[in-house]
């Protein structure tokens, strides 16, 4: 408070209390108090074997970031020996520029990612060529993300097999409108970029030439869709459940539809504190593997969305959230489907093995799609830059290390860096052993 008192002695009498009380509430709590109100122990005697008892990480408000807020709010970070100091990013650039800054210079060492944002962060591809090293240490969730449509275009009966439902809505929507169909995301060249493209190409829509794409912050998106500014948003959960529940638009697809079980937002640190700290990272992927397999039990979802409603958190309605952890979806315009537990996100389980663990297999894929759509030319121009990058960035070591000192049953602990191949809705094969017959076999690409 104290920094408040020159403004107050400037204004003297003339301000309100309203104004002060408001003013007081409306500035969060930081991370430090939030954790002290937590009042959970840092475990000294663990603290004491790190090479440091603090890391600063990077969070959006989305689901994709339950661990590390799980991690903070259930103490398992703190059992491990680790304050984690979780800071709100207000965008996907502001969380670039703060890794960049790291925490001695008052960003972040690193925290959630799409991809591939750690591996181009580390080429300099996003940084106006400034590298910045990065380790790629988990995944922090799958699925829980979807694409969701206007109420307007909802006679274009968009699903995940546009082939099926919608052939020819988007050259009659150019035809009847004067203008392209116009779809977002919140962050160019990663996940949700590629997730629409793929889903549009699958469904023979051209995403170069037939929509348009463009970026948009998440807060906006809704009234962008009431108002006719965009057609469709791909993003991550609370959004498509939010877009759902209102009556603005309609979730045409759910990623999960779109490719089971697929990789999606990464847990990713800057090298120099990961190569300084080895143990403390050891102790971070500890915390968060118990905060996932927490996560994963049916009858957490309720207390971990309430934990996460809270506005020093997400600031969204335990309800919706509560819905998005279940994956309790209304999708398609008729809004058939009431529930689908097996669309919504997942945090350790999955018929395809365990979630958490970083394979080498699916971290190369969104370098490949990168290559398909030649997002990052100079950096990412060959399959061989590809996997030397993937190489490089995603590192497995430390994962299976802090899976074995948790005790982990064998069948939860892969024994091999790739997950074998990958079938997505259409048929369309990714072998990771093998990607140029996976860019040979797509029709539309750059
Ligand atoms: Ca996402």
């Amino acid at each position: 408070m104290l920094h408040r008192r020159p403004l107050l002695a400037l204004l003297g009498g003339a301000i309100s209390t309203t104004f002060l009380l408001s003013g007081c509430l409306g500035n969060p709590p930081s991370r430090r108090e939030a954790n002290q109100a937590a009042a959970i122990p840092i475990n000294r005697q663990a603290s004491a074997k790190l090479e440091t008892g603090t890391i600063s990480l990077g969070f959006i408000p989305i689901l994709e970031s339950a661990p590390l807020v799980v991690g903070v709010e259930k103490g398992f970070f703190a059992k491990h020996g680790l304050d984690v100091n979780l800071a709100k990013q207000s965008s996907w650039s502001t969380a670039r520029d703060n890794v960049v800054l790291g925490s001695s210079g008052g960003g972040i060492d690193g925290g959630q990612w799409q991809l591939p944002m750690p591996q181009m962060i580390s080429e300099g591809a996003l940084t106006n060529g400034k590298k910045v090293q990065m380790v790629i240490l988990a995944m922090l969730m799958s699925q829980g993300n979807g694409i969701a449509a206007a109420n307007s275009v909802k006679d274009g009966n968009l699903s995940v097999d546009l082939r099926k439902t919608s052939p020819g809505f988007f050259q009659k929507f150019s035809q009847e409108e004067g203008r392209k169909f116009r779809a977002s995301y919140s962050f160019p060249k990663a996940n949700q970029d590629f997730w629409i493209r793929y889903w549009l190409a699958a469904g023979g829509v051209n995403p170069e030439r037939d929509v348009e794409l463009l970026t948009v912050p998440a807060p906006e998106t809704l009234q962008g869709m009431k108002n006719g500014t965009m057609e469709a948003f791909s993003t991550g959960d609370p959004w498509p459940s939010r877009i759902s529940n209102s009556d603005v638009g309609y979730l045409a697809t759910t990623t999960a539809q779109i490719w089971k079980v697929h990789p999606e937002e990464y847990l990713a640190i800057r090298s120099d504190w990961v190569n300084k700290h080895p143990k403390a990272a050891v102790a971070l992927l500890k915390g968060m593997i118990e905060a996932q397999r927490w996560l994963d039990k049916p009858e957490n979802k309720t207390q971990a969305a309430r934990m996460l409603s809270s506005r020093k958190w997400f600031n969204v309605p335990q309800s919706v959230l509560e819905q998005s952890l279940k994956g309790q979806y209304r999708i398609g315009a008729k809004a058939t489907h009431e529930s689908n537990p097996g669309l919504g996100p997942l945090y350790w389980s999955s018929d395809r093995g365990v979630i958490s663990y970083p394979y080498k297999s699916l971290t190369l894929w969104f370098l490949i799609e990168s290559l398909r759509w030649k997002f990052y030319p100079g950096t990412v121009d060959t399959i061989q830059q590809a996997q030397a990058i993937n190489n490089r960035v995603t590192r497995d070591d430390l994962w299976l290390k802090a899976a074995r000192e948790l005790g982990l049953p064998a069948k939860d602990i892969p024994t091999s860096s790739s997950r074998g191949k990958e079938v997505f809705f259409d048929g369309t094969v990714y072998d990771p052993s093998n990607p140029q017959s996976y860019l040979n076999s797509l029709k539309i690409k750059r």
